[in-house]
């Protein structure tokens, strides 16, 4: 049973908080995951709304997002709306509700790292999870979550998306609006001319977490991005995602989905006419 409720004013605070106390402390964020499945073992929540964690700015390379910065804050970036064709927008436009993502916060949406569009396309801008676990690190995100770090001992404080010339786009096939994703697709491109030098498609929603599908993203390096081979790259990416049935989808209907959204996703990005 909750029986206190913390609010410590600092990053250190927060962690030594939680280090003390163990499995029956648990961090919030905006506490919409824990309000739904309050954890048996814990007496002591600690809020981390006075850390001085949120904050959203840029400088000339990366945007910089605080761990409290709701969802919402997020979407109402302008550069969240520019950068990488604005897929972080596009995609935190179809997260739940607008009352959900203004509670919802980006660290405890990333500390939870499962049931998630977030992660997919984090991942395909090649951003950075920052944490704090007595120190300040910084890990790519694809390496945050195959790391298989134990994220209810750590302080998640921020994220951090590099500001080029990517270009990116998000698909995600659900039921209703309000639905989780039966399957989400996110890619992230870069070019020099017309030439891809670097990309990355991920794939979520399997039904688990985002998972990079790197022979599928290496066939599209070294050339223009063509109808030929955004066709290939789509196949290859139903034939290695690795998926499974739940009650949203049957494994073979989620690997059909995976080639039919990664090819919209990357015709999108080479300016083809695409459905939604
Ligand atoms: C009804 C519903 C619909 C949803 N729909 C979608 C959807 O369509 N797409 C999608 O991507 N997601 C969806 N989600 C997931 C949702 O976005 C996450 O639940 C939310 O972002 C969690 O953030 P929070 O701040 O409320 O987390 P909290 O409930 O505060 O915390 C979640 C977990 O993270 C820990 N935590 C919180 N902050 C930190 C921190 N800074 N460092 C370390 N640990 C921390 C907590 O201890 C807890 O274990 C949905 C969730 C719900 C409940």
């Amino acid at each position: 049973m909750i029986t206190d409720y913390l609010r410590p004013t600092s990053i250190s605070e927060a962690f030594e908080t939680l280090t003390e106390l163990g499995p029956a402390g648990r961090l919030v964020g905006g506490g919409t995951e824990l309000a739904i499945h309050p954890p048996a073992d814990v007496s002591t929540l600690i809020d981390l709304s006075a850390a001085g964690l949120r904050f959203i700015e840029a400088d000339e390379t990366f945007i910089h997002v605080g761990a409290t910065s709701t969802l919402t804050d997020m979407l109402e970036y302008a550069r969240c709306a520019t950068s990488w064709s604005g897929v972080v927008h596009t995609m935190l436009r179809q997260v739940a509700s607008p009352l959900h993502r203004n509670a919802a916060t980006i660290g405890g949406h990333l500390a939870r790292g499962r049931l998630s569009d977030v992660v997919p396309t984090l991942m395909a801008v090649d951003a950075t999870v920052l944490f704090f676990d007595g120190e300040h690190r910084s890990v790519p995100i694809v390496d945050f979550y195959a790391d298989n770090l134990k994220r209810n001992t750590i302080v998640v404080t921020g994220v951090r998306i590099p500001l080029d010339d990517g270009e990116a786009a998000f698909r995600k096939f659900a039921r209703t609006t309000y639905d989780l994703a039966t399957l989400n697709t996110a890619v992230g491109i870069r070019r020099t001319g017309e030439e891809v030098t670097w990309a990355r498609i991920v794939v979520g929603e399997r039904p688990t977490l985002g998972m990079p599908l790197p022979e599928a993203s290496e066939l599209l390096v070294g050339k223009p991005l063509t109808s030929d081979s955004i066709a290939r790259a789509s196949q290859v990416a139903r034939d290695t995602v690795d998926v499974r049935s739940d009650p949203r989808g049957s494994a073979e209907y989620r690997r059909h989905l995976a080639e039919v959204l990664v090819r919209r996703c990357l015709s999108e990005i080479a300016g083809e006419e695409v459905f939604a």
